[in-house]
């Protein structure tokens, strides 16, 4: 995860969950990506701050620093340097058609290199572990084609040498929406105040912007008439109880939207409230936090290496041997 912005619901939902799910079957390298988030300008003491708070919201969403290696991308050079050498087998019209790339460039004025260069860092990421399943949301999906269109590429040119990725996507929570707009996903750059609810928020605050989303112009829930608004806050609602389909149609079919609000609201702020405290836990032991980050890059930093090093060979670099 990029660390800038406030992390919300949808990320939560998306990622972070499925993360700490897979985690006792997979080797897991959860990486904060900082040269990602600084494709947009960052205030670079801001910057520093986030990278330390991503961290702890991983640990207190249930990343287990002694399973998993939690690092900083920026931290490990060999990201940057491999994201070179995939750069140079890219071809430009691959990245110019990434419907993210032409969302976040047509709301530039001025449109950075780095914008277009994303995708093929975000494929270095993971082409660099040999990774065999990204769990990301669906936003990412295209991104996630991408990296695969890369590795073979690279594959038929050079012999093979990276592991083509999965895709795993949560069966519920892959796109959460904006709750003042359910037309677009929740975003961490949208400006609505009411947009999305934070995994920091306070209680007081997750319930007014619940009971602020957007909806339609039905009283209540018809199964068979779902308007984006409300089939929206009955996803938030089953990612986080972990309810099935038919539990879910049982018990909200019929239901009033402001009863609706109200029992979506509750759900997420039972949830958030343990979340919470283990964050404040994880946050008020001095150091700690420096001490996972540079433990995982010290974890990774030799896969990393020894991939580039096949990179080079692979490719006609000096490798000085
Ligand atoms: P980012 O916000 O771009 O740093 O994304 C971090 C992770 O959260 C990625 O795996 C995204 O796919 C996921 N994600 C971001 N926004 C949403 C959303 N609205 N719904 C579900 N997953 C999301």
């Amino acid at each position: 995860m990029q660390p800038s912005g406030n992390l919300h619901i949808g990320n939560y939902l998306g990622a972070l969950k499925n993360w700490v799910r897979i985690q006792p079957d997979y080797e897991c390298i959860f990486c904060i990506v900082d040269l990602h988030a600084v494709t947009l300008y960052q205030n670079p003491a801001e910057l520093r701050a986030k990278i330390e708070e991503i961290a702890a919201l991983y640990l207190a969403a249930g990343v287990d620093p002694e399973q998993s290696a939690i690092m900083v991308q920026s931290a490990v050079p060999a990201h940057a340097e491999l994201a070179w050498m995939l750069t140079c087998v890219t071809p430009v019209g691959w990245l110019e058609r990434m419907t993210q790339y032409k969302a976040k460039a047509a709301a530039q004025e001025s449109v950075g290199d780095g914008l277009l260069q994303y995708p093929v860092l975000m494929a270095a990421d993971i082409l660099l572990y040999q990774a065999a399943i990204v769990p990301v949301g669906e936003d990412q999906a295209q991104h996630l084609e991408l990296t695969r269109d890369i590795a073979q590429r690279f594959n038929s040119l050079y012999g093979e040498t990276f592991v083509v990725p999965g895709t795993s996507l949560p069966s519920v929570g892959a796109r959460v929406m904006g709750l003042d707009d359910p037309t677009v996903k929740m975003s961490k750059s949208a400006t609505g105040a009411y947009h999305a609810v934070a995994l920091l928020d306070p209680p007081e605050r997750v319930r007014k912007t619940i009971m602020r989303a957007t909806t339609d112009s039905l009283p209540a829930v018809d199964y068979d008439n779902l308007g984006a608004g409300v089939e929206n806050l009955l996803n938030i609602f089953q990612a986080f109880g972990g309810w099935s389909s038919e539990q879910m149609r049982a018990h909200f079919e019929g239901m009033r939207y402001g009863e609706l609000k109200k029992q979506v609201a509750e759900m997420v702020i039972s949830c958030l409230e343990p979340f919470q405290r283990r964050y404040r836990e994880i946050t008020s032991e001095p150091g700690y936090l420096a001490g996972v980050l540079r433990q995982g890059a010290e974890r990774v930093a030799p896969i990393a290496n020894s991939t580039v090093e096949l990179v080079k060979q692979r490719m006609g670099l000096y490798t000085g041997a």
